[in-house]
């Protein structure tokens, strides 16, 4: 089953729509149950590439689902081969890849919430964004990490797209840090010439900023039971 067959059955397999009938559908080319694509998608819709015959003018309640549910294009989701569906807040996407995406899970991370539906088009082994399928491998894994540390020493998105770090944000950091600073700076090199990878990982680190740890709300405290 492809990612978004899984994360459908997961999520119940929902049915959108009315004037079901059968029919065979535009984007997967299965036959079955399906509903009117003019329900599903709008008249300026255009991003038919892949599908196996838009003229059929009918989609399965599978597909529709990927273009219709709301929550797919709104934030990241983990689905897995073994049925499994769960979305996932930006810092949690951080942590998922702290190691590398094995071929048996899918992640969607769209970077420009609601613009692109990304779940229809996502692929086992790789983090889809909003045109491309990106890999993640050990040395992802690594080059993550250093952006999370530059991010923690005062580092802002703009400055880690530039080819050396900032003079004013590395004369506050005490002398000692300097040389970690840039090795971090060139183990992250090679994501400033693949910019869907620096683009991710900026994306998913925002809250590692000091200013973003400063404006967290504090913590409710904890209510103690009454004697
Ligand atoms: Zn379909």
């Amino acid at each position: 089953m492809d990612v978004l067959e899984v994360a459908w059955a997961a999520a119940g397999r929902r049915r959108l729509g009315a004037d079901h009938r059968p029919g065979r559908c535009a984007r997967c080319g299965r036959a079955g149950e399906v509903v009117p694509l003019a329900s599903v998608v709008s008249k300026v819709f255009t991003a038919y590439d892949g599908w196996a015959d838009p003229t059929t003018g009918a989609i399965c309640s599978c597909c529709a689902w990927g273009y219709r549910h709301p929550p797919l294009r709104a934030g990241a989701h983990l689905v897995t081969r073994s049925g499994h569906l769960q979305a996932l807040t930006a810092t949690q996407v951080a942590q998922r890849l702290q190691c590398p995406l094995n071929p048996a899970e899918a992640l969607v991370v769209p970077l420009h919430p609601g613009r692109k539906h990304l779940m229809p088009t996502a692929v086992w082994g790789r983090v889809t964004v909003e045109d491309a399928h990106l890999s993640w491998s050990a040395h992802d894994v690594v080059r993550l990490e250093a952006i999370r540390r530059l991010r923690g020493r005062g580092f802002g998105s703009r400055m880690l797209t530039a080819p050396a770090p900032a003079f004013p944000a590395l004369r506050r950091l005490f002398p000692a840090a300097y040389g970690e600073v840039m090795q971090d700076w060139a183990t992250v090199a090679p994501w400033r010439e693949r910019r869907p990878w620096m683009d991710l990982a900026l994306h998913i680190t925002l809250s590692d900023s000091p200013t973003a740890i400063a404006a967290a709300p504090p913590r409710p405290a904890t209510r103690k039971a009454r004697p």
